[in-house]
């Protein structure tokens, strides 16, 4: 019992580190199948020998897979341990197989509910230990039925299986909730709340990363045009809306490789790469400009210019150029823009 909850431990930490950021995979599920088929065979390593029966709680591992797995991987994971109770032989071999291999796995799939493996699995565990007790029941039935074990060594190893089975169930539980609680951080951190796009901390990271990799970067700033009139008019909720829905036009409008986030304020930042060039660039943000100036806001027909519209500028390319500089060049085009009439796209160095 020690080692099948010391080695799931261990397992549900390596999980934890190395599959953190990718969904469960049928990749991943190959290794936890062999993984609880391995510990399986290992928990055979400590048996206790009960008039030629080799008692152990290879059951647990197979049961718990194919609970939360399902058939498929509760017969991956029983190969190992069937080959190996094979070949250790003795009188009970076949129940041995029969029992305590393929009937955990049989029952497990049969109350397999659908807790397939997605992000995060939550195991229902009072389900899980009916089950685990109906199947404990009926392997003892058979053993009882066929083998020379007794009633007090039936009740010490359905006591051990079944805290076993808890442990495992409670771990899995647990460590589910520890990924969900850091992927929940780890979005709140990095995102604008309102807008649900990245913030500029985590833009900046991002786009950092991208140009050590030495990709060529254009930075674009964006500015919501006479916003502190639209909050005077219609208020502060009202205003918050139209930034969301900016955001989200923003979004639909760039590649998918360029990277959208909200700079703070009214104002947001979009880092163009992936062999960018400065016409393309161009074209992406008038295709913005146009989108946000058709686009019916409410109320936008108080705004100065009767709707409601953004300005932008555009930086140079990345060459020889650290972050904060293009975000600089960007911002003064942007002012430009606004100096020129608002509604207006600027592109850093071209003599306006
Ligand atoms: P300009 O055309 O020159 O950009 O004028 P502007 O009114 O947009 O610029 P200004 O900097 O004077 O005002 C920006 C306003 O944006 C003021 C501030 O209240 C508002 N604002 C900043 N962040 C938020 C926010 O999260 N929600 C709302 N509703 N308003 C915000
Ligand atoms: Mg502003
Ligand atoms: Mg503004």
């Amino acid at each position: 019992m020690t080692l099948i909850i010391a080695l799931m431990f261990i397992a549900l930490k390596v999980k934890e580190l190395t599959l953190f950021e990718k969904k469960e995979s049928n990749y991943s599920m190959w290794l936890i199948s062999l993984f609880f088929g391995f510990l399986s065979f290992s928990v055979m390593y400590n048996q206790l020998e009960f008039e030629g029966m080799l008692l152990d709680l290879r059951e647990v591992p197979l049961f718990f897979i194919s609970y939360i797995g399902g058939w498929k991987w509760g017969v991956i994971s029983s190969v190992l341990p069937l080959f190996y109770r094979f070949l250790l032989g003795g009188p009970t071999v076949v129940q041995g197989i029969g029992l305590s291999i393929l009937l955990p796995v049989l029952l497990g799939s049969l109350f397999h509910l659908k807790t397939v493996f997605k992000h995060p699995i939550i195991i229902k565990i009072p389900e899980m230990m009916i089950g685990c007790t109906i199947f404990e029941i009926v392997k003892f039935i058979g053993l009882y039925l066929t083998t020379p074990i007794t009633i007090p060594l039936i009740l010490a190893m359905f006591f051990f299986a079944s805290i076993a089975v808890l442990a495992m169930g409670l771990m899995v539980n647990d460590n589910h909730q520890n990924i969900s609680l850091r992927k929940e951080l780890e979005i709140l951190s990095n995102h604008d709340p309102l807008t649900q796009l990245p913030n500029i901390r985590y833009f900046k990271k991002n786009v950092e990363t991208l140009m050590a990799k030495q990709s060529t970067v254009t930075i674009s700033m964006v500015d919501v045009d006479y916003f502190k009139n639209y909050n005077d008019t219609h208020g502060h909720q009202k205003g918050d809306h139209i930034l969301k829905t900016v955001g989200l036009i923003l979004k639909e409008n760039v590649r998918v490789d360029d990277f959208v986030a909200r700079y703070g304020g009214e104002e947001f930042i979009i880092c163009f790469s992936n062999e960018v060039n400065q016409t393309a660039v161009y074209d992406i943000v008038e295709r913005i400009r146009k989108a946000i100036e058709v686009y019916t806001f409410e109320g936008e027909e108080h705004q100065p210019d009767k709707r409601l519209t953004i300005s932008i500028g555009i930086s140079s390319t990345s060459k020889n150029k650290t972050l904060e500089q293009l975000i600089k060049e960007a911002d003064d085009a942007l002012y430009t823009s606004k100096k020129v009439g608002r509604n207006q796209i600027t592109e850093y160095g071209s003599g306006i």
